[in-house]
């Protein structure tokens, strides 16, 4: 065993206090008045770290260390989720109506680890490591753009990474690809405008639901007939809310959306074609419409040489049998916001298991993680930090 890992093993006991305590304790984003106060005592106790608040609820923590050499932001997100928890381990949530269903509570176990490692041993630092734990990343525009855009967090930074946990991979594993990793997810907001009259005589009417039905049909002929086959493009209508009763044909539909690409062109492109689709429905059944488009996240596109070193640092400090080149997902996430401004890459470390019920869907009310993830993204991490360099 490497003094790495001893010192990590020793670790294990504090990261699972952590995480369960944060578990017990989800607070959404924009609101994690708890959370952060408790990461920022813990930051704390830990020699030779310069903790600040670049937002209300964020918490920096800079090391310098003693050698010269880049400047790398590692990043862990905090905030929960709005779904009651349905697990009844005792660490589950106290918070009604809020819980940690994302495994944001692994990462800030995972980031603080990482500190504690760090501030040990300042002397085998290269240049300085700043860990951000990030408020709000569950709620557009999302906490990373603030940080980039209002608080100076990314000046000087060469270089960034963070990790997000992956029920479905195995616990241990760690995966990691170069180049588009995770989708734009935009966002739509559609009503259907049409003329309410008796479930009985709809040629009187102009009924809002058979048009409404047509559009979410047509739609997918955008991606299966307006797209190349190899461009990824997801359109889901996930809510159409219309009517009261059996014989009324109601006046109105109203739906929501989701649109995920990779190719910036592309996501430029879709709401004109999403809207030329509405529009022709919609004129060749009289009805009118009202469409509100909204850009979110960007899309997430790692750097190919960061994605690079991180994959040889995994075969190092995970093996090969733990390594897998990780597939893009048409989910999102705002460290993209943070790939606007210096090179960087973001990884997946599995969380999943056969005997702990750990293979749950993120965001579903029994989602929990295997606490054997917390130690490798601590390996992943605190290597990263110590050998992530800029190209020669
Ligand atoms: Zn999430
Ligand atoms: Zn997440």
């Amino acid at each position: 065993m490497t003094a790495t890992q001893e010192r990590t093993a020793v670790l294990r006991e504090q990261l699972v206090a952590w995480r369960r305590h944060l578990h017990m304790n989800p607070e959404v984003g924009f609101h994690e008045h708890q959370t952060s106060a408790y990461i920022e005592a813990e930051l704390k106790k830990m020699p030779g770290l310069t903790v600040t608040r670049p937002t209300e609820t964020s918490v920096l923590a800079v090391l310098k260390g003693s050698q010269p050499g880049r400047t790398l932001l590692l990043r862990a997100d905090i905030d929960a989720l709005p779904i009651t928890e349905e697990n009844t381990f005792e660490f589950a949530s106290k918070n009604e109506g809020v819980m940690h269903a994302c495994g944001h509570d692994g990462h800030t176990a995972i980031l603080l680890g990482v500190a504690k490692l760090l501030s040990e041993n300042p002397g085998e630092v290269p240049g300085e490591v700043r860990m951000i734990f990030q408020h709000a990343e569950e709620i557009g525009p999302g906490g990373a753009e603030e940080l980039v855009m209002d608080t100076g967090l990314m000046d000087g930074v060469d270089l960034v990474t963070g990790l997000h946990l992956n029920s479905q991979l195995p616990a241990g594993m760690v995966a990691v690809k170069p180049g588009p990793f995770m989708a734009s997810p935009d966002m739509l907001e559609l009503t259907i405008q049409g003329r309410g009259g008796h479930g009985a005589h709809p040629e009187e009417a102009v009924d809002p639901i058979a048009v409404g039905a047509q559009v979410v049909t047509n739609l997918q002929h955008i991606v299966s007939r307006g797209v190349a086959a190899l461009e990824p493009l997801v359109i889901s209508i996930t809510s159409f809310h219309s009517g009261t009763t059996h014989n009324v044909i109601p006046d109105r539909a109203t739906m929501l959306g989701t649109v995920r690409s990779f190719d910036p062109e592309l996501r430029k492109r879709a709401p004109e074609l999403i809207e030329r689709v509405i529009k022709g429905v919609c004129e060749a059944h009289g009805a009118t419409y009202e469409l509100n488009y909204e850009f979110g996240y960007r899309a997430l596109i790692n750097t190919d040489w960061v994605a690079e070193q991180l994959k040889a640092i995994a075969l190092e400090t995970v093996g090969p049998d733990h390594f897998r080149d990780a597939k893009p997902t048409m989910g999102g996430e705002d460290f993209s916001a943070y790939l606007e401004k210096a090179p960087g890459a973001y990884f997946n470390v599995g969380s999943g298991s056969d005997e702990e019920d750990s293979r749950w869907p993120h965001h579903h009310p029994r989602f929990t993680i295997d606490e054997a993830s917390l130690e490798t993204g601590v390996k992943m991490l605190h290597a990263a930090a110590l050998r992530l360099t800029l190209p020669a």
